[in-house]
């Protein structure tokens, strides 16, 4: 009879444990029992999610000139790009003669390995905080230039990101980058 009321005020304390806030985060929803919300999964700042392209808000346009470094030594060759002459070096407004033209990521095969932020000369390319990107579809997570460049902006936005190596154009200190607009793209 004393087990039984035993094991009754321990199962009743363990369901009232569970109204509770839990120190775990339940993916994708958070919450107790009684309130679930669909939250982003907080991330911490050095967390590595996957590359993205970064935004010269100075001049207008991406850091990226398309040189092939991260290509060449992505270990997954996960990465395709093309480039073109740069219309705003013609107008004397970027001292980048080339910019990049195309920018594919296949982040299906990406291994997140961060090598092609170590070896870019530019800056141009981040590992953000974007981790949230699962698909039904084999080559779902193909992200074209636009998409790596809405996904960059808002990790520059978030984070207060500045280049640090780029030494390509005289200029004063970079300016912030403003927030890509709502559902500018998945991300
Ligand atoms: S991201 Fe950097 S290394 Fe890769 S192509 Fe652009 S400028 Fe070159
Ligand atoms: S993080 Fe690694 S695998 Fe992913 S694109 Fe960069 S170099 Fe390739």
């Amino acid at each position: 009879m004393l087990n039984s009321i035993k094991g009754l005020a321990l199962t009743f304390m363990s369901t009232l444990r569970g109204l509770r806030k839990p120190v775990t985060h339940q993916y994708p929803n958070s919450g107790s029992l009684l309130g679930k919300r669909a939250v982003p999964t907080p991330v911490q700042d050095r967390f590595m999610g996957f590359p993205a392209l970064t935004w010269d808000q100075e001049v207008g346009e991406p850091f990226c000139t398309s040189c092939m470094v991260c290509i060449r030594n992505c270990p997954t060759q996960c990465m395709t790009a093309t480039m073109k002459d740069n219309p705003l070096n013609a107008e004397g407004k970027s001292s980048r003669r080339k910019i990049v033209d195309q920018f594919e990521i296949n982040l299906n095969r990406c291994i997140l390995c961060g090598i092609c932020v170590e070896v870019c000369n530019f800056d141009a390319i981040v590992m953000s905080h974007e981790h949230e990107m699962s698909t039904y579809q084999r080559n779902g997570d193909r992200v074209d230039l636009p998409a790596l460049l809405t996904i960059g902006k808002r990790y520059q936005y978030k984070t207060g990101w500045q280049p640090v190596a780029t030494k390509v154009k005289k200029a004063p200190a970079p300016q912030p980058v403003a927030a890509p607009a709502e559902g500018e793209a998945k991300g």
